[in-house]
Parts: C-alpha cells; sequence; structure tokens
C-alpha cells in the first residue's frame, strides 16, 4: 500500500512553483501510530479520541486514556498531535453511553453536546491529556462547536483542569493550545470573534457537508446526489480558508474530502495549506501537490468558482489531464 510512494517519503510536500503544503494524518488507536513513519506524515491532525472509548466495554479510566495519549505524542516526537475530545453518539454508540432512538443522530445529543451534559466526562478526559502532555504542546481540540458560547465554556472547563494540575503541583504541558471543528455550518458565522479564541480551527467536512446540503452522509441513495467540487461548496471553503488567513489562524481540513487528490487540489488552489487525511492518502495527495503549478491551478480555480453547474470535477480533472497532474 504505501511502497508504491516510499520513494517520495522522505520529500517535501511542495507544488512546482515552490508552494509548502503541510499532510498531517488522521489516527485514533495505537494500531494508526506507526503509520506516522511509514507515510512520512508531519503529524497528527486530527486523532479521534473516540475509538478507544467505542472499543472498550467500560468507561476507560484517567491513567488508561493517558496512557494512549501518551504513546501517540511518543510516536510524534518533535511533530504535533491534535488530540479531539470524544465525539461519540450519534453514528459512534459507546457501550457505557444510554442508547436512546433518535430520529436524526447525526444531528442529536452527540460529540460536545454530551460533553457539556456530563462535564466529568470532559474533565477526565482533558486531565488524562494534560497528565501524558508534560514538557510538550498539547493541542486540544473540540468537535461540533455550533456557536462560540458552547467553546466558551468548553475553554473553562478546560481551565478548570489546568487549575487543577498547578494545584497539584504536577509538571504542565509548555503550552496548550486550543483548537476546534467547523462541522456545523451555523459557527461560520461567527468566524470574526471565533478566530479570536482559538489557535487554531480544523474543518470536518464529513460532517459539515451534510448540514451544507441538508443530505444525510450515510443514506446510500444520497451518496452521488451532491458533490464536493460543487461551486457552492468551494465558495465556502474559499471564504472560511480567506477569513483564517486574514486572522493569522492555522486552518486545517481534516474530512476524508482532503484524501483525494482531486479534491485535495482544488482545496489547495483555494488557499489551503494543511491538509489531515488517512494514512493511505499521503502518498497521492502529496504526489498531487508535487506535480501542480499553483499559479496556474489558482488562476483556472478561481475563474471556475462562480460557474452555475452542479460541480466543476469535469473540469478540474480536463485541468488535472493537460497538465500531467
Ligand atoms: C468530519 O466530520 O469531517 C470529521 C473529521 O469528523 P468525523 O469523521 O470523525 O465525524
Ligand atoms: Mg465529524
Amino acid at each position: 500500500l504505501y511502497a508504491e510512494y516510499a520513494a517520495e517519503r522522505e520529500l517535501p510536500a511542495e507544488t512546482v512553483d515552490g508552494q509548502r503544503v503541510t499532510l498531517f494524518m488522521n489516527a485514533g488507536l495505537l494500531v494508526d501510530l506507526p503509520s506516522l513513519d511509514t507515510t512520512g506524515a508531519e503529524g497528527i491532525g486530527l486523532f479521534r479520541t473516540e475509538f478507544q472509548f467505542m472499543v472498550s466495554p467500560a468507561l476507560p479510566r484517567v491513567d488508561e486514556q493517558t496512557k494512549i495519549y501518551k504513546a501517540a505524542l511518543e510516536a510524534a516526537g518533535d511533530r504535533p498531535v491534535v488530540f479531539r475530545t470524544l465525539d461519540i453518539g450519534g453514528d459512534k454508540p459507546a457501550p457505557f453511553l444510554p442508547r436512546e432512538e433518535e430520529e436524526n443522530p447525526a444531528m442529536g445529543w452527540r460529540a460536545i453536546r454530551i460533553a457539556l451534559d456530563r462535564p466529568a466526562l470532559l474533565r477526565y478526559q482533558l486531565r488524562a491529556l494534560l497528565y501524558a502532555s508534560p514538557g510538550k504542546t498539547l493541542h486540544v481540540m473540540f468537535p461540533m462547536i455550533a456557536e462560540v458560547a458552547e467553546l466558551r465554556r468548553c475553554k473553562a472547563i478546560l481551565q478548570k483542569e489546568i487549575d487543577r494540575l498547578a494545584k497539584h503541583g504536577r509538571e504542565a504541558p509548555t503550552a496548550v493550545k486550543v483548537g476546534c471543528m467547523l462541522e456545523v455550518p451555523s459557527l461560520s458565522w461567527q468566524l470574526d470573534i471565533l478566530l479570536k479564541e482559538i489557535d487554531f480551527l480544523s474543518i470536518g467536512t464529513n460532517d459539515l457537508m451534510q448540514f451544507f446540503f441538508a443530505c444525510d452522509r450515510g443514506n446510500p441513495k444520497l451518496a452521488n446526489r451532491y458533490d464536493l467540487l460543487a461551486p457552492p461548496v468551494l465558495a465556502f471553503l474559499h471564504m472560511v480558508i480567506k477569513a483564517c488567513d486574514n486572522a493569522d489562524v492555522p486552518v486545517t481540513l481534516c474530512g476524508e474530502m482532503g484524501g483525494r487528490p482531486i479534491e485535495a487540489m482544488a482545496l489547495v488552489a483555494l488557499g489551503l495549506r494543511r491538509i489531515s487525511i488517512s494514512p493511505t492518502s499521503v502518498g497521492p495527495v502529496k504526489r498531487m501537490i508535487r506535480s501542480v503549478n499553483l499559479k496556474q491551478l489558482r488562476d483556472f480555480m478561481l475563474s471556475n468558482i462562480t460557474s452555475p453547474e452542479h460541480s466543476i470535477r469535469d473540469s478540474l480533472l480536463a485541468f488535472a489531464q493537460d497538465h500531467n497532474i
């Protein structure tokens, strides 16, 4: 799977005209960690902490959680690891959570909504993350944030745990960086305030796009209904990326979209410089980036983004073919 791309593993993800892009990988369990070295990913842009909770029959204790987070940080060495707090519920059941039937689980009691209703769950997890990071930079990211007020509640809980750490005389991380996922469209109308309150943003297109199009991500009947290379999607992402650039807040995209070379090509043309993808996508996406002339691609993209078509996928594929990408 990785052998085909081994020769490029140590080479930078850089376009022909010298624009550097950072490729991170997504992970969630200990078995994913060796992929950091086999792929040459520059860190873990999304560590889905819920996987440990989904495979464990009982709620993992603080020391058990700490062990996993430590292992991820050790495997990454100098590279960053972004830990996303629990995103259970919805399509990710956990054995210790009461299962209640919901009409719309994706829009239901999940992720940060559970965490804010059951703050002890979040507090123990943040405690474990702090215990795992003495002398290191800890990156914490909150999922499914719908409004700035919600993020503030999360930050207040995190601050309590940081204070508790000091009170107990335990060594703290050298820095704690706080970010959030953009998965709920409402948050994008508060970007100006939001970007003053976070150190980084991560666009979760898997969830975001089902809400953007009001189209269930798990319904096979709708799987091909809307295309992520549709002009409204690209215009929206362009707006978000520009807002982050203007505010000097690093923005990563961590949905599956970023792992497909043509989609990734479109995103880089829109100004995205950080992508977090599954380990198997790192090689193909890096190869695409290394064959692109960004200036040409950007001009092409910006002239297509206002198209009234259903999708600009065919135009982008034709561009890629014409330019040997
Ligand atoms: C997303 O929604 O894009 C995302 C990365 O989160 P998950 O796929 O874990 O819901
Ligand atoms: Mg999501």
